[in-house]
Formats: structure tokens, C-alpha cells, sequence
């Protein structure tokens, strides 16, 4: 079924990777559950039920013409509607918005909510690029892809290099064409138009709360812990703050420039007001703070640490990294990306003994609150900051539940990737089975 996958899809390596890795799993599974084979789930599964390309022009400030291209890789429906962000960032093509579409897939369905699996984006490069010239290219793009989208069919989000000011403008495109204030067609919005509280912290959060369900299990806490994030975006700037509540220490993080190294534990403030509210570079952390220094040839991963939670972009902690991680005594790493490791260096971790846990359960939370969402807009209703934390809270425990008990159950215990990928898997093949061929 690999074969035919890269067959089927020549060229999409980071597609490949990610469909690898779920049917690395699925063996057990199969020789449970024939039914599964005999109505071709998994083969259903691995074909995107519709895909969308598109063009995006627009002009810039100085009236040129510019190009993108769009995508929407709408990718399983089984469980409700198609659900999942749109990334915007020069590396986007279709082997991209796959591989990420397909971990949704099963993460959604990890996290016990009714959504189904898709992603999208575009190679459109936000950096360096005027307030303006973001407004015109999100409402070319909304353009074309609004007529997909709708509460019912497909709500899109955020991802690397779309957050709240990119959906605000989308959605405004998508309210003017329509003519609806449809607040339910995408998630991630401003608290005053219909957004949820804790939305913006939830992915960095719901990393953290995955972890401390990790370190509990094996009678530990992050309690006076030292911990690496990669990144200082959205995930990575609320995984350090949660980090930092439950009492351990962040001592380093990274922009696509380089790294910042510091032992007092990074600035929350000045990093939030450095990289979020003036999308700046991560040098200037360490020229503002005494006790920092910055590297910007290296790896963070050569910083020693108990924890190491890549909150980046895929494919970041290479086998080399894993090996120098392992080497500085780090005993749990925590998927806050999408695909941060790859398939080697989880294999040298797992190998070694490193409580290892794969994206689609760990940073789960982002999806879950943003199916919280959807249901405070159904209802129009708006629940407090602490109960939406709460519940968030309490999906991770669940996920986090969910997976050791699957693993326990295929003969693999305390395999969060096993047990990630087959407790996703049964719900959404389930529906499939039941949904009949279509
Ligand atoms: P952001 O755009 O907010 O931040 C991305 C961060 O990663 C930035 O600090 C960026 O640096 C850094 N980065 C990007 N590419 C590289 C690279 N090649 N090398 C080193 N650093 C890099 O994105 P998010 O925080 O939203 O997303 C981060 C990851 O989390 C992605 O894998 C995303 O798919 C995943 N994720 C996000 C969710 C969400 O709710 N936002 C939900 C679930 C998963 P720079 O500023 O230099 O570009």
C-alpha cells in the first residue's frame, strides 16, 4: 500500500513520511480487524477525498502584479466537517498541505471531537510584507476558496505564519462575498467577533498539559526541569509560558535565524513583544537581556535539557540531534509541531528510552479548542477564559489516557506512537466502515 501511495503521489517526500509512519502502526490493528482490509479503509484513507489548487494574484504596494498559488487539501469528512488550519509560508506545496492534512486526520479524531481531517495554505511569504499587502493577498485567497468553505463543510484555522490578523482579514472576505456572519466557518477569530478565549494559547498550552500527563506517568513533574523549545512563534511562545506555570525552566528557543541561550530562563514579555506584536528577529532577545547570548550556526538541540519540545516546523530534530539530546541526558520530547522529528531520530529515541510523543496527540489541544469554538458559535454563546482551560485540561488528559490505553491494548505499552496512531485510526476507519463506500 506504501508503494502505491508514492506511486500515486511522486515527489510529496513529507506526505510520504507522514502516511509511512500510521501504517507503520496499523499491522496489529489489521490482523484484528480484517474488516478493515477487506472494505479498503486504509486505502480510502490514503486518497484525499478532494483537493483544491488555486490561483492567488494580487498587487503589492507599488502596483505590481504578484502570483501564488492556493491549496485546500480536503481530506477525510468520516467525522464531521473538514477541519484544519492554512498555512502561509514560501516552502507550501502540495506534498506539504498533505502530509499535514493526513496527520489531521487522526489527531481530530484522537481528540474525541466531531471534525474531520483537511489543511491548506499557500507559498505566499508574509515576511517583510506591509499590513496592507497581507490584506490583499488573504482576500484574493478567500476569493476562490470561500465557495469550499462553510460551518458545515470545511472551517479552516491557523497554522505557521496565520493567526489571528490573517483569519480576521479572510474572514472579513468571506463575510462580504457571502453576505453571512457566519462565525462558525473558521476558528481562530478575535475574541470581539467570535472567537474563543484560550484559542491563541491553546496549542502551546495543551503541549504543556500533554507533557505533565507524560512526566506524571512515570511519577515525575516539570517541577524544577530545564526545557528547549524550538520556534518562538504561536505554539512555542504559549507551550514556554505554561511550561514556566508549572514550575520548570526554559532555557532556550529560536527563530529561522538561530537560537537564544538563556539560563535564567527566557523572558516571556520580552520575547511575546519581540516575535508576536513586532514580528521581529530572535537576535534581539539577546541583546536586550544580559543573561542571553545567540547562536545562529548550531542546533538548539545541543542545549542539555531534561524536556525537549520542538514547536517549529517539520522535520527540525534530525538523528544527529537525537543522538546529542540522548547524550545531555533529556528524557522526554514532546511533539508541539507537526512532524518536528524525523522518522530516524525516533527511532534513536525510542530506542534509547526517551518518552517520545508524536505531534497529532501532543499539540492536539490547538484542534480541540478550536472544536470548542465552533460549539460556543453554534450555541452563541462565550465561556470564561479558566473554563475553556478547563476543558482544554481535560481533552489532553483524555488524549493523553487514550493513547497509553490503545497502546496497552496492541501490546505495545507506553508506545505513544502506536497508541496515537491506532486510537486515531479505529474511530475515523469506524465511521468509514459505517458510512458505507462513498
Ligand atoms: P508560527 O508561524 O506562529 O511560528 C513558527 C515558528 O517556527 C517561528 O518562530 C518561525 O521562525 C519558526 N520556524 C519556521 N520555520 C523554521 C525553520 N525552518 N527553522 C527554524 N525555525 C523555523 O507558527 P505556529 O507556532 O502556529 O506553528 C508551529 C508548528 O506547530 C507548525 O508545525 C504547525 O503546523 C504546528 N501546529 C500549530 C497549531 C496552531 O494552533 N497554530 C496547531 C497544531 C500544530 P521565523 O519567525 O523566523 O519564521
Amino acid at each position: 500500500m506504501f508503494d502505491e501511495v508514492i506511486a500515486r503521489n511522486p515527489g510529496e517526500i513529507e506526505f510520504h513520511q507522514a502516511v509511512r509512519e500510521v501504517l507503520e502502526s496499523l499491522g496489529p490493528v489489521v490482523a484484528k480487524h480484517p474488516e478493515y482490509a477487506d472494505s479498503e479503509v486504509i486505502r480510502r484513507l490514503c486518497e484525499p477525498e478532494r483537493q483544491i489548487i488555486f490561483r492567488v494574484p494580487w498587487t503589492d504596494d507599488r502596483a505590481r502584479v504578484q502570483l501564488n498559488r492556493g491549496f485546500r487539501v480536503e481530506f477525510n469528512s468520516a467525522l464531521g466537517p473538514y477541519k484544519g488550519g492554512l498555512r502561509f509560508h514560501p516552502s507550501v506545496y502540495l506534498g506539504i498541505v498533505k502530509f499535514l492534512g493526513f496527520e489531521q486526520i487522526f489527531k481530530n479524531s484522537l481528540s474525541g471531537l466531531p471534525i474531520g481531517g483537511a489543511k491548506g495554505g499557500s507559498d505566499f511569504d508574509p515576511k517583510g510584507r506591509s499590513e496592507a499587502e497581507v490584506m490583499r493577498f488573504c482576500q484574493s485567497f478567500m476569493t476562490e476558496l470561500y465557495r469550499h468553505l462553510g460551518e458545515y463543510t470545511d472551517v479552516p484555522a491557523g497554522d505557521i505564519g496565520v493567526g489571528g490578523r490573517e483569519i480576521g482579514y479572510m474572514f472579513g472576505q468571506y463575510k462580504r462575498i457571502t453576505n453571512r456572519y457566519e462565525s462558525g466557518t473558521f476558528t481562530g477569530k478575535g475574541l470581539s467577533w467570535g472567537g474563543s478565549q484560550v484559542r491563541t494559547e491553546a496549542t502551546g498550552y495543551g503541549t504543556a498539559f500533554f507533557v505533565k500527563e507524560m512526566l506524571k506517568a512515570s511519577a515525575e513533574s516539570f517541577d524544577g526541569k530545564r526545557v528547549v523549545v524550538s520556534g518562538s512563534g504561536n505554539v512555542a511562545t504559549y507551550a514556554i509560558e505554561k511550561v514556566h506555570q508549572f514550575g520548570a525552566r526554559v532555557v532556550a528557543c529560536s527563530d529561522s535565524s538561530g537560537y537564544v541561550v538563556d539560563e535564567a530562563g527566557i523572558d516571556l514579555d520580552l520575547l511575546k513583544e519581540i516575535k508576536i506584536e513586532r514580528r521581529g528577529r530572535i537576535d534581539e532577545y539577546a541583546d536586550r537581556r544580559a543573561s542571553a547570548s545567540f547562536i545562529s550556526d548550531g542546533s538548539i538541540w545541543d542545549v542539555p535539557c531534561d524536556v525537549a519540545l520542538p514547536c517549529a516546523t517539520q522535520n527540525e530534530l534530525d538523528d544527529e540531534n537525537a543522538i546529542r539530546l540522548i547524550k545531555n541526558g533529556c528524557r522526554v520530547v514532546a511533539e508541539g509541531a507537526n512532524m518536528p522529528t524525523t522518522p530516524r531520530a525516533i527511532h534513536t529515541l525510542r530506542d534509547a528510552g526517551v518518552r517520545f510523543g508524536p505531534g497529532k496527540a501532543v499539540n492536539a489541544g490547538g484542534v480541540a479548542t478550536s472544536a470548542l469554538e465552533m460549539q460556543q458559535n453554534a450555541s452563541r454563546d462565550s465561556w470564561t477564559f479558566d473554563y475553556t482551560e478547563e476543558r482544554l485540561s481535560e481533552i489532553m488528559t483524555s488524549v493523553h489516557h487514550r493513547c497509553l490505553e490503545t497502546a496497552d491494548e496492541y501490546g505495545a505499552p507506553n508506545d505513544y506512537v502506536v497508541g496515537a496512531n491506532i486510537a486515531g485510526f479505529t474511530r475515523v476507519a469506524d465511521a468509514m466502515l459505517a458510512l458505507g463506500v462513498i
